[in-house]
């Protein structure tokens, strides 16, 4: 075993033998050390103590990334998938660094280990992809990720078990999987990654060992959480809340061009201010892909309707301007010109308000919507969940006006506790 011993140096810490090594050969100490220290078939957050007896801790193991990147590693993989019995999914992506947003990383667990694949090496996903259709599909809030997925890879799973939703169903207040995974596995996960940029590469140590862990605890967190349905008879409501969960986020993604650029506030601005409105966010999209960083990174939805607002009542805008935009005379005059083409539109070309959706309700309906809300508050609180698990207010109101017509639409178990 190559390691290098030095002449006269200070041992690097009170641990381990009284050896010590030459710092210069630190960083480029030979790495099979550490793939002896974590074969690859095992969890690498639970190191096996007989492959570290005297080395566990001198001299300090190297890091050494090891992310599936190729198709070479990615091969070695897929036995593991194809076979395994059953499979965690997570995925990270760049939303909060980059626009548009990116899939950087996908995370699996099967009982071979936790393993790391980059999705944006040089690497052909579509064997993996294959492979993880046909199992079910452990993951933790699937929402998220499965439109990514669907978005960027055009896959959609045959089956998942979500276990946010499980816990939901259980009637938890606090599903995040940090305290899901604290309080029924009592392990305590790092939040530390969760906003860090998911594009950088090589990840960091820290970043790898995140990403692991979000799956590590998937299966032991979907086997309590599946015995808890079970045991209250509502595996069934659990099984239809995920199908349900893969049909939404499988659709194709439709851009409303006449409402995308309503954002949050704009509803109380006039036509002439939304006109403004509409180019400034085709202006702030533009900007926001050109520099390749969200859109509330150019300006905020509030400025947006704040300038827009303020533009329309021919008022100064520079004053709105945060320091970023301000201190760029570029953006500064797309911006100028995206307020200009707004005002100049004719009163004929403004947008419409939008119209309130649905109708006024009649006393009957709104005597239906209290007893449906009466009658799924009653269910919920019984059953002590959430109760626009059941149905929200919307539906409600939609199954106030017309039962026979919206309540197909709703999942069984739903249908079954609002009779
Ligand atoms: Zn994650």
């Amino acid at each position: 075993m190559p390691v290098a011993v030095g002449a006269a140096q200070p041992p690097l810490s009170g641990k381990g033998p009284s050896l010590s090594w030459t710092p210069s050969l630190a960083g480029t100490f030979n790495p099979n050390f550490s793939i002896i220290i974590a074969p690859r078939q095992e969890s690498r957050l639970e190191k096996t103590p007989a492959h570290t007896i005297s080395f566990s801790d001198w001299p300090p193991p190297k890091y050494i990334p090891a992310v599936i990147d190729t198709d070479a590693k990615l091969a070695a993989l897929l036995p593991a998938v194809k076979s395994a019995t059953w499979l965690a999914l997570d995925t990270e992506a760049d939303s909060l660094h980059a626009y548009p947003e990116k899939l950087c990383l996908i995370q699996i667990s099967t009982v071979a280990g936790d393993e790391l694949i980059d999705p944006l090496g040089k690497i052909n996903l579509d064997p993996l992809l294959e492979a993880l259709n046909a199992h079910e599909l452990i993951m933790h809030g699937a929402d998220y990720d499965l439109r990514l997925l669907r978005k960027h890879h055009e896959f959609v799973p045959s089956a998942i078990f979500d276990t946010m939703l499980a816990a939901r169903l259980l009637g938890e207040r606090q599903f995040g999987l940090g305290s899901l995974v604290e309080k029924l596995l009592g392990a305590k996960l790092d939040k530390a990654s969760q906003k860090a940029d998911w594009a950088r590469r090589p990840l960091t140590e820290q970043m790898e060992t995140y990403a692991r862990k979000d799956t590590h605890y998937l299966k032991p967190l979907a086997d309590k959480l599946k015995l808890g349905l079970q045991q209250k008879g509502r595996l069934s409501w659990h099984q239809e809340s995920c199908a349900r969960l893969i049909v939404e986020t499988s659709q194709p993604l439709v851009v409303d061009t006449d409402s995308v650029w309503r954002v949050k506030g704009s509803s109380r601005l006039g036509r002439l201010a939304l006109a403004v409105l509409r180019e400034l966010w085709q202006w702030r999209e533009r900007e926001a892909v050109a520099a390749n960083r969200p859109p509330f990174f150019v300006l905020t939805h509030e400025k947006l309707v704040a300038i827009a607002a303020t533009a329309a009542a021919r008022r100064p805008v520079e004053p709105l301007l945060p320091p970023r935009l301000a201190g760029s005379q570029r953006r500064r005059d797309g911006l100028a010109n995206a307020i200009k083409t707004g005002l100049q539109l004719s009163t004929d070309r403004h947008p419409e308000f939008l119209r309130p959706k649905g109708h006024r309700p009649t006393e009957a309906e709104m005597h239906r919507y209290h007893e449906l809300e009466k009658r799924r508050d009653a269910r919920a609180h019984k059953l002590g969940i959430d109760p626009t698990l059941i149905a929200s207010r919307a539906t409600l109101g939609e199954l106030a006006s017309d039962w026979d017509k919206h309540a197909p639409g709703l999942m069984n178990w739903q249908r079954e506790l609002l009779r």
